[in-house]
């Protein structure tokens, strides 16, 4: 039983009870039309953590029936917004409740620090489910200037029935990123969580409902990609998806939805962000923002800084500092409180990150520190740094989603803002410098959807997130992600008579 397991997994934090693991359909939990399940796995320890009922096809049917009814006859696309608002702050309140509990699940279900969990992933949730609650009762339209004897205004309408498919690498956060301006605009969702951490989303639908949203608008439905995934993406009753994953899977989306019913679709993909340090900037502050941004939750978050271009004048103090701090980033178990990386999710990444590590030797860049497993048990990897890397090595150029940093020189500012649009990705970018026309000059040449400058993993709900080129397009975060849920309609109405 998950108890038991997450008991001997250890570590000195109680695993919560492991309450919800079935589907999550119309206000219930049901097992699979199959009777099947799966495990999602403790990667501290590679043991089973809970068996899972397994969506297919047909459970996705009766999701989507269900997220259908409740569009076209509940009572939440048309109750008022204030109303879906306070429903939603409701279930914010009952997160904060739990916010331990919660923590400790995604903890145990995809090796996240604990803390972090507590002080970063569940109250930055909360945080975006209260900004679209407050952003619900701020939908509206435009009158518009309809030349001649008519009048024009655009309604916003909530776009239907929205499939949202997820990663596992943050699985809070991309729950409500995607849920909470879904919900904010009226529609009803079949979400379908990463098969890697499928156990928050369930406590989640379990909260939802104590919070009073009714039956039938959120819906979870673990299981893997190829089936519940592909099912949502080609299912001709689902009027939009919207995706975060990797860009392979992000091009299998688009299309399924060209041949099904052409539902509109918005991915938020890969990425290989370059973070840019220049010649005039703190070494210190640049060598723990760097280091950061790119072993902070093991290198397994999309914006990781993972392209280090360091300036001539401070390269060989820079090197010097990031191997040292590479060195005492403490790998561990995620639960204690000293750690400062946990585990890679699974197996797969694992041995993914290690084979990089591998093909980064090969091609000649030079290993500075870490590059094998941390200790003999669990999937931990040692933080990482290759140094010499050039533009056309796959380590440049590919994204890796482990602790695993590629370092290069540059001299010059306009060799640097080449170097970082030297990619087919374009999610983020890093700039440290204290000269603002540098600062000013790099943000707006470099091609990727957020810049920050003199800081990383800044993020807030009001700032629209997403990717240039193959990173992605459409926008989480903002007003501009609620326009992913609506639907615009034009209504022109004729005033023959009209005094002008
Ligand atoms: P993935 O693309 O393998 O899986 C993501 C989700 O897609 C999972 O829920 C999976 O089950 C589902 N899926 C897989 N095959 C599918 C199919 N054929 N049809 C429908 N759904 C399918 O990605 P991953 O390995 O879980 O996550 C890591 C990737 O996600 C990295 O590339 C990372 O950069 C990206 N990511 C991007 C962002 C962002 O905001 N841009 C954020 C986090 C992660």
């Amino acid at each position: 039983n998950g108890k038991a397991a997450a008991a001997a997994a250890g570590g000195g934090l109680v695993v919560p009870e492991i309450r919800f693991t079935k589907l999550f359909i119309n206000g219930e939990f049901v097992d699979a039309v199959s009777g099947k399940s799966f495990e999602t796995r403790d990667p501290r320890t590679g043991e089973v953590l809970a068996h899972v009922a397994e969506a297919d096809k047909d459970d996705v049917d009766r999701a989507v029936v269900a997220a259908r009814e409740a569009f076209e006859h509940g009572k939440w696309p048309r109750m008022s917004g204030y109303e879906r608002g306070r429903l939603m702050n409701k279930l914010a309140d009952l997160m904060e409740e739990h916010a331990d509990e919660l923590a400790a699940l995604d903890g145990a279900d995809a090796g996240k620090l604990l803390l972090l969990g507590k002080i970063i992933d569940i109250p930055s949730a909360v945080q975006m489910l209260r900004y679209y609650a407050g952003a619900a009762d701020k939908i509206h339209g435009e009158s518009l200037r309809v030349a001649g004897k008519y009048q024009g205004y655009t309604l916003k309408e909530p776009i239907g029935v929205v499939g949202i498919i997820t990663p596992w690498n943050f699985p809070t956060m991309m729950f409500f990123l995607k849920v909470s301006p879904a919900l904010a605009a009226g529609c009803t969702v079949v979400v379908k969580p990463a098969e890697q951490t499928p156990l928050s989303a369930l406590y989640y639908a379990h909260l939802a409902k104590l919070a009073g949203i009714p039956d039938g608008v959120i819906n979870v439905v673990p299981g893997f990609g190829p089936t519940a995934g592909a099912a949502i993406t080609s299912h001709m009753d689902v009027d939009s998806v919207t995706f975060t994953g990797s860009t392979e899977i992000g091009r299998t989306i688009m299309e399924a939805s060209a041949r099904s019913n052409l539902k509109m679709v918005s991915l938020e993909l890969g990425g290989k962000s370059p973070m840019m340090i220049f010649d005039d900037a703190d070494v210190d502050m640049a060598v723990n923002l760097s280091k950061l941004a790119i072993f902070y939750n093991k290198g397994e978050i999309c914006v990781a800084g993972s392209r280090v271009y360091v300036q001539e004048g401070i390269y060989d103090e820079y090197v010097k500092k990031a191997v040292e701090a590479a060195k005492n980033w403490k790998v561990g178990d995620p639960f204690d409180a000293t750690t400062n990386m946990g585990p890679q999710v699974d197996k797969v990444q694992f041995e993914r990150v290690l084979k990089y590590i591998e093909i980064g030797k090969r091609e000649g860049a030079t290993l500075l520190t870490g590059g094998k497993p941390a200790g003999d048990k669990g999937y931990y990897i040692e933080p990482t740094i290759f140094a010499d890397v050039k533009e056309d090595m796959q380590i440049a150029q590919e994204e890796i989603f482990g602790p695993v940093m590629s370092l290069m020189k540059f001299k010059t500012v306009d060799e640097v803002i080449q170097k970082a649009n030297c990619s087919k990705y374009g999610l983020a970018a890093g700039i440290i410098t204290k000269n603002l026309d540098i600062a000013n000059r790099v943000s707006r040449s470099v091609k990727a959807g957020t810049v920050w400058v003199n800081c990383y993993f800044a993020f807030d709900p009001d700032a629209p997130f997403g990717g240039y080129k193959m990173s992605g397009f459409g926008r989480d975060q903002g007003m501009l992600a609620l326009d992913k849920y609506l639907q615009v309609k034009s209504v022109i109405t004729a005033l023959p008579d009209s005094p002008w």
